[in-house]
C-alpha cells in the first residue's frame, strides 16, 4: 500500500517526523493535566500548551489569547456557526454562506435552520468565486454572520475576502472564514485582518489528528461567541475539557514547519502541480475545474469526459490515492456539490479527479501519475461506446 503514489493531501497529511518528535514527550514522560495547579506536572504542560500558542501567535501574526483549540475544522465551525447565531439571535437570525461550502458548513447550516435561523446560499461562478456584489444584495439588517471558504478543498479557488470584509464590517455582521486548507499553502497576513473569525486544522498541515483551532479576534474584549462546551472552565470557559497538550504541541510545531519553509515548499508545491496539470491536460477532452486566478499552490481538478469517475478512481486505486471530492462526503455517489455549483455539468462532476499535492510529493510520483491516469482514461474511453462516436 505505501508503494502507492499519495496524491491526496488535501484529504489528510502524514504527521511530520519533527512535529511527531516535539509530541513524544507529553504523552508518557510529561503526561500533566495542564489544569492541575497544585504541582509540577501541571506547571510543565500549562508551560508547553503556553509556548505552544506563543509559536503559534508568532508564526501567524495574531494574539495567543485570541486562540482557542478544538478536536479539528468540523468542531470549530460548529463551535463558532452555533456560538454566534446562539449569542445573537435577539440581533437577528439570518446568515449567508455559498453552496460551494465544505459540509461542515453545509450541514451545521441546515442544522441551524432548522433551529429557525435562515440561510441565504449564494452562487458561486465557474471558478468557485462569490461575487461581493451578490454579497452586498443578500445582507439584511438582520445578517449576523457570514461564512465562507477562504480556500475550497475541491478546486483549491481562493475567495478574495477584502471587498467582502468591508461590507459585512458596515453591516454589523461577524465574517467566518473556513481557511483549513489555506494554512501553510498561501501567506495569511491580509486574512487575519479581514476575517472575525477563522478555523484551522492540524492533520492538514502535517500536524495530528483530531486537533483544530478557532481564531477569535479580540476574544477578551468581544463576548461574541456563546460557550460551545461547557465543563471545567478550560479556554476561558469557551471550551470545556481536559486540553490536549501532545496535539497542541505538535500543531504548533506543525505550523512553525510550514512557515519556515514557506517558498520553497510553495516553489516545490506549484512547479509539480503545473507539471501534473500540463500532463493530464494534453489528454484530448479533459478540462480543469481549477482556474481561479488566486488558487492553491497544490490542488488541480480536472474532468475527463467520456470517463465513468467511480470506475476510474477504483481502477486508480491499485496505483495511487486520488479522490474526485472531499473525503469527508466520499462516501455519498453525488456529483460534487462544489463542481455543480459551479456549472461544470453532471457527467463531468462525475467524470472528476481531485489531486493534491504535498512535501512529499516527489517529481517521479508526478511522471508516473501523468503516465497511469492517461493509461487508465485512454482504457476506459476505449470501453465507452460514446467515445468512439465522439465529436472530434
Ligand atoms: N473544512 C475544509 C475546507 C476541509 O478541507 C476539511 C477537511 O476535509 C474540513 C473543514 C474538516 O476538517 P476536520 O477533518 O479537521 O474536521
Amino acid at each position: 500500500m505505501y508503494s502507492q503514489i499519495y496524491l491526496d493531501y488535501n484529504a489528510t497529511t502524514p504527521c511530520a517526523q519533527e512535529v511527531v518528535e516535539a509530541m513524544l514527550p507529553y504523552f508518557h514522560e510529561d503526561f500533566g493535566n495542564p489544569s492541575s495547579s497544585h504541582h509540577p506536572y501541571g506547571w510543565l504542560a500549562k508551560d508547553a500548551i503556553g509556548k505552544a500558542s506563543a509559536t503559534i501567535a508568532a508564526t501567524l501574526g495574531i494574539a495567543a489569547s485570541d486562540i482557542i483549540y478544538t478536536s479539528g475544522a468540523t468542531e470549530s465551525i460548529n463551535m463558532i456557526l452555533k456560538g454566534i447565531c446562539s449569542a445573537h439571535k435577539q440581533q437577528g437570525k439570518h446568515l449567508i454562506t455559498s453552496k460551494a461550502e465544505h459540509k461542515a458548513v453545509l450541514d451545521t447550516c441546515a442544522f441551524l435552520e432548522e433551529e429557525g435561523f435562515e440561510v441565504t446560499y449564494l452562487d458561486v461562478d465557474a471558478q468557485g468565486l462569490i461575487s461581493p456584489k451578490a454579497f452586498k444584495d443578500a445582507l439584511r439588517p438582520d445578517t449576523v454572520l457570514a461564512a465562507f471558504l477562504y480556500a475550497n478543498n475541491e478546486t483549491g479557488a481562493v475567495q478574495p475576502l477584502g471587498e467582502i470584509a468591508t461590507l459585512a464590517k458596515a453591516n454589523n455582521t461577524f465574517l467566518f472564514a473556513d481557511a483549513t486548507q489555506a494554512l501553510g499553502k498561501i501567506p495569511l497576513a491580509s486574512f487575519f485582518e479581514a476575517v472575525d473569525f477563522c478555523c484551522f486544522s492540524a492533520h492538514k498541515v502535517y500536524g495530528p489528528k483530531g486537533m483544530g483551532m478557532v481564531y477569535i479576534k479580540n476574544l477578551e474584549g468581544r463576548g461574541a461567541l456563546s460557550s460551545f462546551i461547557q465543563g471545567g472552565g478550560q479556554q476561558k470557559g469557551m471550551r470545556g475539557g481536559t486540553l490536549n497538550t501532545p496535539g497542541i504541541v505538535g500543531f504548533a510545531k506543525a505550523i512553525q514547519l510550514a512557515y519556515a519553509n514557506f517558498d520553497q515548499e510553495i516553489q516545490h508545491l506549484t512547479q509539480l502541480r503545473n507539471q501534473l496539470e500540463e500532463g493530464l491536460l494534453a489528454l484530448e477532452h479533459s478540462t480543469s475545474n481549477s482556474t481561479a486566478v488566486a488558487r492553491l499552490p497544490n490542488t488541480a481538478n480536472i474532468s475527463f469526459a467520456y470517463v465513468d469517475g467511480e470506475t476510474l478512481l477504483r481502477s486508480l486505486s491499485k496505483f495511487m490515492a486520488v479522490s474526485n471530492g472531499s473525503a469527508c462526503n466520499s462516501a455519498a455517489v453525488e456529483p460534487s456539490h462544489v463542481l455543480s455549483a459551479m456549472g461544470v455539468k453532471k457527467n463531468l462532476a462525475y467524470a472528476s479527479l481531485r489531486l493534491s499535492l504535498g512535501r512529499y510529493t516527489k517529481e517521479d510520483d508526478i511522471k508516473r501519475a501523468i503516465t497511469i491516469i492517461s493509461k487508465e482514461v485512454q482504457a476506459l474511453r476505449e470501453d465507452n461506446i460514446l467515445w468512439e462516436r465522439r465529436q472530434q
